[in-house]
């Protein structure tokens, strides 16, 4: 097999993701999503949101936490995403945080708007805005005492990184 007909044999294993996730179990919307590692499948996932009463359970949440397990890390350097749908902001953002190499999407957003009314856009419309403008008000609040944590933490040889 050459490597298209690889990418094309990964994305139709997302797309069965997300049949699975929408029209078998009905546990979530039409996401699947699978991470792939030196040309090898290392996880799976697909929309579980309405089943577990989740709104993170998004598919490529489930891939990229059952990967880095795998991989004990939480980073996927090396890994590839593909994914039935555009990426939502959220896992997108949770796409950098992991340090994937590439993304490959299915459908996009404005499929998933047009036939399951999913709301992505009006996030990525959110973000653009003033944050004083967002639906949701973000409002700072006891700073010098949040900050007081981060002294202490900059001051510890063996802090977390990553
Ligand atoms: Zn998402």
């Amino acid at each position: 097999m050459d490597k298209n007909q690889d990418k094309d044999t990964f994305m139709r294993k997302a797309i069965d993701l997300s049949k699975r996730a929408s029209i078998i179990e009905k546990s979530g919307g039409v996401f699947g999503a699978v991470i792939v590692k030196d040309g090898k499948i290392i996880s799976e996932g697909y929309n579980q949101v309405v089943r577990h009463n989740d709104p993170t359970w998004h598919a490529e949440m489930q891939a990229i936490r059952e990967a880095c397990k795998k991989m004990g890390s939480p980073h996927l350097k090396g890994c590839i995403l593909y994914t039935s749908a555009e990426c939502c902001p959220m896992c997108l953002a949770a796409s950098y945080w992991a340090h994937l190499d590439h993304i490959y999407y299915g459908a996009r957003v404005e499929d998933s708007l047009k036939y399951g009314d999913f709301q992505d856009v009006n996030i990525l419309d959110e973000l653009r805005k003033d944050p004083k403008d967002r639906q949701i008000k973000f409002t700072e609040l006891l700073r010098p005492e949040a900050v007081e944590i981060w002294k202490e933490f900059s001051k510890m040889p063996d802090r977390a990184r990553y």
